[in-house]
């Protein structure tokens, strides 16, 4: 069994005390310089308290200290607080290594991790402290951001490693529910955490081949990882018997989903990510019974030449279909796309770009951008050993960015510019870090603005709601109209949307046939607890009812488009907002009935 083991300030209370008090004392903002200082001078003898062990502490000793200010000292200490900004925790969980029906040439094998992912990216590297179990990789990382002082009552489940849709169906419903069994039970486990008592992680078995550097005479890079990911480590994981533990049904799925609704850590939004291929009705279908309200999904390219050089499995058909069938569901689409494959260049990745944009059946909410980089377990080595595939140098790559981002529709968020992948794993391709900061220099440089989310979310400010205006960016997609609905400040900052999806074919699925689609609905704030409603004396925009009147506005719009019934893609943890707003539990929607205006 995984435990996490009590923070024991003891040894070195007195010096934790005098800089919590320090901290407490300190007028005004405590920058990082501020911080710096007073954790230097009351520093333990083997360096500086860190900020989990100061929240950790506080919580702890505040009894016996008398210190009542606890949710001030966290919001003076909070880390990263655009890790949080939407107001929603982001928890990654990894599945098991698996085998995948993709032979993709740029795609990284490394039999430690499920197919892509590489041992040392840094959220693979929690997974694997987990032997992928996905109880204690979910409640490992919810504790851990609530001794970082981050509120994390509102939960988004990303379920990432090679091809979802490959799995074995029970294994994927043992995975979802040990998941919510974690959010379900962080509530008593950050209580006994908080008290200075061990947690246990869960007892789940290693669902993975062994972290050996070779496996059966072969390197645990490269090779046949199809094969060797299927081979056992030992006799306790013989196929049979893993497969028997890691089972779950329907019926167990929905009773962790029910109790969920009401957790103190409630899952708002739930992503795995698969390949356009593997995706028919069936399955679309079964992502949403799990509780899933986003997919990630590979396009790689839209280029048919292109995918088919890289082995991609797949041409661009199967993207379309994909899409179509994501769309008529509602979902939120995550799509990836890959800039300087083999057989493209700039000017077609130019070509390629605009294509998701101009073409109707692609337009995705969020995009990933990965330009290609040469790990040393991919087939494309040796396409870059003979001279068939070479890295863009890094000017020419930053200018392709560029005119890439500037092109972003104001409806799509660009989520990524590159992979968490260490430098010293690439052995050509990018190695700028800060790849994002660049690019968006020299769009500045350029005089250029970029429009995505990303570049436009309100970020902290304070804001006064009286001053937003909603406008709407209506655009079409592959099955009907999308609307695109955005609360806006005077100077253009985002502070809160909602996707509205007007089919103009039914969808097949009887459910939401002739349903207009909530897809999301999302407004920006930092105060994120439940409950909540002041900070430091600003109102923030989670607490204005703009969300609420986002989806008033929808279904003014809806019923005027002629609809009767407007469906929302609801996650588990936010069904019973929305009943509060009139909508009713359908079976894998909520539905609210419109009145003609
Ligand atoms: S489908 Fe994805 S995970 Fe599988 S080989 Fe291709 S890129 Fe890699």
């Amino acid at each position: 069994m995984t435990t996490l083991a009590p923070f024991d300030p003891t040894p070195h209370e007195g010096q934790l005390v005098a800089a919590v008090e320090a901290l407490r004392a300190h007028s005004g903002t405590v920058d990082g310089r501020a911080l710096g200082q007073i954790l230097r001078r009351h520093a333990k003898p083997d360096g500086v308290f860190s900020k989990s062990e100061l929240i950790r502490g506080f919580r702890l000793l505040k009894a016996r200290y008398g210190w009542s200010d606890e949710q001030e000292f966290v919001r003076r200490l909070r880390m990263k607080p655009v890790r949080t900004l939407s107001g929603v925790a982001p928890v990654t969980v990894l599945t098991k290594p698996f085998p995948c029906p993709g032979r993709c040439i740029f795609c990284p094998s490394d039999v430690r991790m499920p197919k892509s992912y590489l041992a040392r990216e840094p959220g693979a590297q929690r997974a694997a402290q987990h032997a992928f179990d996905p109880y204690a990789q979910t409640l490992g990382r919810l504790l851990a951001l609530h001794h970082t002082g981050h509120a994390v009552d509102k939960v988004e489940l990303i379920i990432l490693g090679g091809t979802w849709s490959f799995y074995p169906e029970a294994y994927k419903l043992w995975f979802v529910r040990r998941c919510f069994e974690a959010m379900n039970d962080f509530a008593g486990a950050s209580a006994a955490s908080d008290r200075g008592e061990p947690v246990a992680l869960g007892d789940g078995p290693r669902p993975c081949v062994a972290a050996e550097v070779r496996v059966d005479g072969c390197s645990t890079t490269g090779g046949d990882y199809n094969r060797l990911v299927s081979r056992p480590a030992r006799d306790s994981e013989r196929p049979g018997r893993l497969e028997a533990q890691q089972r779950a049904t329907w019926g167990e799925l929905e009773a962790v989903h029910a109790r969920n609704e009401g957790a103190a850590a409630r899952c708002v939004g739930l992503v795995v990510e698969t390949r356009p291929d593997h995706l028919d009705q069936a399955e679309v279908l079964r992502i949403r019974r799990l509780g899933a309200t986003k997919v990630q999904i590979g396009y790689q390219s839209l280029d048919d030449a292109v995918l088919e050089a890289n082995h991609r499995g797949h041409g661009v058909a199967a993207t379309r279909c994909a899409m179509r069938l994501l769309r008529e569901a509602g979902f939120k689409i995550h799509a990836h796309w890959m800039p300087n494959l083999l057989g493209s260049d700039p000017a077609r990745d130019r070509e390629d770009f605009a294509r998701l944009w101009d073409d109707a059946d692609f337009r995705p909410d969020e995009l990933k951008i990965y330009p290609c980089s040469l790990i040393e377990s991919a087939e494309l080595m040796r396409f870059h050993q003979d001279g068939r595939w070479q890295p863009y140098a890094t000017e020419t790559l930053v200018e392709l960015l560029a005119d890439c981002l500037v092109s972003v529709p104001p409806y799509c968020r660009i989520t990524r510019m590159i992979r968490d992948i260490p430098g010293d794993e690439i052995i050509v391709g990018n190695k700028v870090t800060n790849l994002r900061q660049v690019v968006e220099q020299t769009v500045a440089a350029r005089g250029a603005v970029s429009r995505d989310i990303r570049a436009r979310e309100v970020r902290g400010l304070s804001i006064e709601a009286a001053d937003l205006h909603l406008e709407v960016v209506t655009y079409d997609t592959a099955i009907g109209e999308e609307r695109f609905l955005q609360w806006l400040t005077p100077g253009g900052a985002l502070c809160g949307f909602l996707r509205l999806s007007l089919p103009r074919i039914s969808a097949s699925l009887d459910e939401i046939a002739g349903s207009a689609m909530i897809r999301e609905v999302h407004v920006y704030g930092r105060l994120a607890r439940l409950g909540s409603t002041r900070t430091t004396g600003s109102l923030r925009a989670q607490h204005r009812g703009l969300g609420r009147r986002l989806i008033e506005a929808a279904s003014e719009m809806a019923a005027a488009a002629g609809f009767t019934d407007l469906a929302v893609i609801a996650a588990v943890g936010t069904r019973d907002y929305y009943r509060g707003l009139d909508f009713r539990d359908g079976a894998l929607y909520q539905h609210r009935a419109l009145a003609m205006p």
